[in-house]
């Protein structure tokens, strides 16, 4: 059979044709104890003032303003304290001239007083206490609706739920949020010679790393996986085991056999399942023949079955296209400009995605890879937070050149504290 001609297209046209599909997951509603993580489905309107109502951000007095006018260090002025309030109660009393009521932070301001004395301004009398400075009106005060007015959009329709929409998801009163249903993904590493984590090695055979990184890579988003067991290069049971995937989840990974090899069996796969092959060559290194399909209204990932490639495959195309599924607004990882400090003088006609080490912590960004970073490496994934990106071309590219990387991972790795 003659082996048919690929047509490399650039990564930013494959990442496009990925997230231009219309396959969307529908909204349901989790508790909002489950909701991080989760892309919310609907905006969300302030149900009522923040604050509800005018309050003291000190322990101290609330007082009248105008009884603190002309007070100074030789005119100390004596307040009456009426009343004693903490937070969550409210004063029965109204303040009159010369009167104020003793308020914890977050209690509300008794009727009548307008300003809000600290009680480190404060020398404590018989019956109250004097004060040397005069206050001006909403002094110290947490006025009503200054964060929010009841009908403001506080968060917005595909926007990530994190920690902070939580808190304003409670404070309006959302046990249960409307958010879009995360896929289920069936991850399927395929080749005829790889072994399960719990296997002994065997002569040409290896394990199967990418099937466990998938996974781990998609339990960062939450994510339900179901992993296949693993496949031999074999058309008939693949065809079976992955069309039986596709009836059963919204997205299917492979890993390996997307290659014009003797046993690279997806791109067969792909036309008995009828998909819509959206490209299978990029021009980028690691990585040319990831393969991505729509069948049934489904993704179909082919990711490289190199670890390095596979890795990338996933950060480029895969974690964009789930969150384009959920109905995200942003589908992109975070790119920042970095210092270069190895050289990569051979010139490659394709990007080059190498797994890299950015250095985010001082002024400037500084990157290097992560370790050795041959195509089929694994152990440079493990000790990268980025991706650098190296554009194809006529050179190559020097220790102090400016690149782009893509950030993986920027959770704590500081060893050493910089503030
Ligand atoms: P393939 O994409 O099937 O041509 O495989 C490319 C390279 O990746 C080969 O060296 C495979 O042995 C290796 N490989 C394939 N699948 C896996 C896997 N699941 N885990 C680790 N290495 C793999
Ligand atoms: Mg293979």
């Amino acid at each position: 059979m003659p082996v048919e001609k690929r047509h490399p297209i650039p990564v930013k046209e494959a990442i496009h044709r990925v997230l231009q599909q219309d396959i969307y997951t529908e909204q349901t509603r989790v508790s909002l104890y489950e909701s991080e993580g989760y892309i919310l489905a609907e905006d969300i309107v302030a149900t009522h003032d923040i604050p509800r109502f005018d309050k003291s951000p000190y322990d101290g007095f609330a007082i009248r303003s105008e009884d603190s006018q002309g007070a100074s260090t030789n005119n100390r002025i004596a307040f009456e304290v009426i009343d004693h309030i903490g937070a969550g109660s409210v004063s029965k009393k109204t303040i009159q001239p010369g009167q104020a009521v003793r308020i914890m932070t977050g209690a509300q301001l008794p009727e009548g007083a307008d300003a809000v004395v600290m009680l480190e301004q404060t020398v404590e009398t018989a019956k109250g206490f004097t004060l040397r400075k005069a206050f001006e009106r909403l002094e110290n005060v947490s006025v009503k609706g200054e964060e929010t007015a009841t009908g403001d959009v506080v968060l917005h329709r595909g926007q990530r739920i994190n920690a902070g929409a939580v808190a304003v998801l409670a404070t309006f009163g959302y046990a249960e949020v409307p958010v879009y249903r995360k896929p289920t993904v069936a991850i399927i590493a395929t080749g005829s010679e790889l072994l399960d984590v719990e296997d002994d090695l065997e002569p040409g055979k290896i394990r199967n790393s990418n099937g466990p990184m998938i996974a781990a890579l998609l339990q960062k988003e939450g994510i339900d996986v179901v992993r296949y067991n693993i496949q031999m290069d074999d058309y008939d049971s693949s065809l079976s085991v992955i069309s039986s995937a596709l009836e059963q989840h919204d997205m299917v990974i492979t890993t390996g056999g997307v290659s014009v090899g003797d046993f690279d069996y997806l791109p067969d796969i792909y036309q008995a399942l009828e998909a819509e092959v959206l490209f299978n060559k990029i021009a980028m290194r690691p990585g040319s023949v990831t393969t991505v399909a729509v069948a049934q209204g489904k993704y179909l990932f082919g990711l490289s079955g190199n670890p390095s490639a596979c890795y990338s495959g996933y950060e480029l195309l895969t974690k964009p296209a789930i969150y384009h599924m959920m109905g995200a607004l942003c589908c992109y990882p975070a790119i920042v400009r970095a210092t270069l400090m190895t050289d990569f003088k051979k010139a490659n006609p394709f990007t080059r995605f190498v797994r890299a080490n950015v250095t985010l912590t001082g002024r400037e960004a500084t990157v290097r890879p992560s370790g050795f970073n041959k195509s089929g490496a694994v152990v440079a994934i493990a000790h990268s937070n980025g991706i650098m990106m190296l554009p194809g071309g006529t050179r190559g590219y020097h220790a102090g050149h400016q690149v782009d990387v893509l950030l993986t991972s920027v959770e704590m790795y500081q060893q050493e504290l910089y503030i």
